[in-house]
């Protein structure tokens, strides 16, 4: 009796203990199926699987970057992956391709995808050592110079870029400008290793050619550089031709300008004199015929005036450092309105983003410095020529 009640109590618990388990295991299923929601140490698990998962994005970056596959790696980027992780030697995935792969398109991708031009590995290693040390040819060097890359950047030997270059770069006239930026403080709000935009010019010696200079007649600032015969060391004329700063993608090129009346040149001055400043979309209209160029590291030129524009030079095409993109005109000003084409002249902005324009709240002085960094030293007029 006694047995034959302890074994039914025991059937009973059994049953009990499988219900009990049953109900746990759906629960834990319905969990998982994120039906029900329970306090358990969900953030833990959940941790390790994010871990997890950021740990196969960078070998997959990593892998990506070994393989030259860029459009792969743009995917793996947008999907969350860290551009700036390091791999077990230190470098970042900049750095990898630099040192490895070393094709330029990889590179642009990896500087648009927000990769920090200027990391340094443990030993002090940046992209433009391994690009100085590395590269057959001065494409690397310039890209990273050109995303604002910082020659006077030491590693933990004390070596610069300059002092770790390979026969390429130590046999090209880079080299010196390497040499005598790695002594310099570099303004990394702005890019080294342009050109200026017309054949042996320099920036202009005279104060009202340069960004920031007032324009009283339309209540306004000058946003760029002017470039006119006579104070720019070469000749200006209607045609001269107009090269890009450095290598990128056209963004803008107006082929279908067409020219402002005296009428309308008129009426749009009348309204910027009305306004506190000028209007943006008033500004754009008296930069006439423009092309635009999108740079690495976010860097924008701008070309404005054109009186012609090479027809190859249409939206997403890439051009090369010193390609023509068009050609001096004055269109834009009141004397293209007229019909005439006096006072032509290249005029270039150099912008970060939409943000902000080289030159910007600085003193001309401080401009023609700068200027020594962005275009090199050959870009900047002789002090005695200056007027202020
Ligand atoms: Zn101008």
């Amino acid at each position: 009796m006694l047995y034959t009640h302890n074994f039914n109590k025991v059937i009973a618990m059994r049953r009990i203990g499988l219900l009990l388990v049953f109900i746990v295991v759906v629960v834990l299923v319905l969990w998982q199926l994120k039906i029900v929601q329970l306090p358990l140490p969900s953030f833990s698990f959940n941790f390790n699987r994010e871990a997890a998962k950021a740990e196969q994005a960078k070998a997959d970056l990593f892998n990506l970057i070994a393989q030259d596959d860029t459009a792969g790696l743009m995917n793996q980027i947008s999907a969350g992956a860290d551009v700036n992780a390091t791999n077990a030697t230190g470098q970042t995935a900049l750095m990898y391709a630099v040192s490895t792969v070393k094709d330029p398109a990889l590179v642009t991708a990896l500087l648009k995808a927000g990769a920090n031009v200027n990391a340094q590995t443990p030993e002090g290693w940046t992209s433009l050592m391994y690009a100085t040390r590395d590269s057959e040819n001065l494409t690397l060097p310039y890209l990273l110079l050109n995303a604002g890359a910082d020659p006077s950047i030491k590693n933990t030997e004390g070596q610069s870029a300059a002092d770790v270059a390979g026969i390429p770069v130590r046999a090209s006239p880079l080299f010196r400008n390497l040499e005598i930026w790695s002594t310099q403080a570099i303004n990394h709000d702005w890019p080294l290793g342009y050109i200026v935009p017309v054949e042996g010019a320099t920036i202009s010696s005279r104060a009202s050619h340069l960004p920031g200079s007032l324009r009283a007649y339309r209540n306004g600032t000058h946003e760029g550089f002017d470039f006119y015969g006579g104070v720019v060391s070469v000749g200006i004329a209607y045609g001269t031709p107009i090269v890009a700063v450095a290598a990128g993608t056209i963004i803008r090129a107006d082929h279908d300008y067409v020219e402002l009346t005296e009428e309308g040149y008129n009426q749009i001055i009348a309204a910027a004199k009305n306004s506190q400043i000028t209007p943006p979309e008033i500004l754009d209209k008296l930069r006439g015929r423009q092309v635009w160029i999108e740079h690495a590291g976010g860097f924008i030129s701008r070309y404005a005036h054109l009186s012609a524009i090479p027809g190859d030079i249409v939206v997403g095409v890439q051009v090369a450092q010193g390609q023509k993109i068009g050609e001096t005109g004055n269109s834009g000003t009141l004397e293209a309105s007229q019909g005439t084409q006096d006072g032509p002249h290249p005029h270039v902005e150099i912008w970060k983003g939409n943000e902000t324009y080289l030159g910007k709240g600085l003193e001309p002085d401080q401009i023609w410095d700068l200027a020594a960094q962005v275009f090199g030293e050959k870009a900047v007029p002789p002090k005695a020529n200056r007027e202020y």
